[in-house]
């Protein structure tokens, strides 16, 4: 049996959110919506979207809240997310988390956890610069990273507040072994009820 879980991981760059993400996915038996990925994997592709948002992400700006709504919308809309998802890198600002509560309000059902990965900026910075060597995203020079750590906390990190009222932020410790931090996330989901499918 696939366990429900309908999650939302969010953290600064470089927190390590896209690693977990995928193995809470594979816990769970949910897909992971990356909107990064999303967008990476659609400029990659040539399509139309993806040259809208090129130059929009190179420069490590938010894409429009409504065509980035619309793209998740479509996606959760799809049969393997029926029983749940995480979201990874949405919603990543007021809006968005407006938009999201009406697509899931509709649907009578709810975000049951926000995992907040909690990583001081200086670390966050230390890891974007290797992953810039190992990966070479355009997005991962020195302006870029300070620019999109500077959005993230004057945008993304108010929703915690949002959700936080809400009683649903599990706030973990993002520093540590990968397994470690599974292992909390693990805990704190499981604490919610929310346990990993055997
Ligand atoms: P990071 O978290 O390292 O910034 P992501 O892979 O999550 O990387 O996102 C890469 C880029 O994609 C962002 O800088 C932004 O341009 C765009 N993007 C991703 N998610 C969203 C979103 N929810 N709203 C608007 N733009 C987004």
């Amino acid at each position: 049996m696939t366990a429900s879980a309908r999650l939302l991981i969010v953290g600064p760059q470089g927190s390590g959110k896209g690693t977990q993400g995928v193995r809470v996915s594979d816990a769970f038996g949910v897909p992971v919506v990356s909107t990064g990925d999303i967008f990476r994997a659609n400029i990659k592709g040539g399509t139309e979207l993806g040259a809208q948002v090129s130059e929009i992400t190179a420069r490590g700006d938010l894409v429009p809240d409504e065509l980035t709504s619309e793209i998740v919308r479509d996606r959760l809309s799809e049969d393997d997310a029926a029983n749940g998802f995480i979201l990874d890198g949405y919603p990543r600002n007021a809006v968005q988390v407006g938009h999201l509560d009406e697509f899931l309000g509709a649907r009578g059902v709810a975000l049951d956890a926000v995992i907040l990965l909690d990583v001081p900026r200086e670390e966050s910075i230390g890891r974007l610069q290797l992953r810039a060597h190992e990966q070479g995203r355009a997005d991962d020079t020195v302006e870029g990273i300070a620019h999109r750590l500077d959005i993230y906390e004057k945008e993304t990190a108010p929703i915690l507040d949002v959700y936080g009222e809400r009683g649903i932020v599990d706030r973990i410790d993002g520093v540590g072994s990968l397994d470690e931090i599974t292992e909390r996330i693990f805990a704190a989901l499981a604490a919610r009820g929310l346990a990993v499918a055997a």
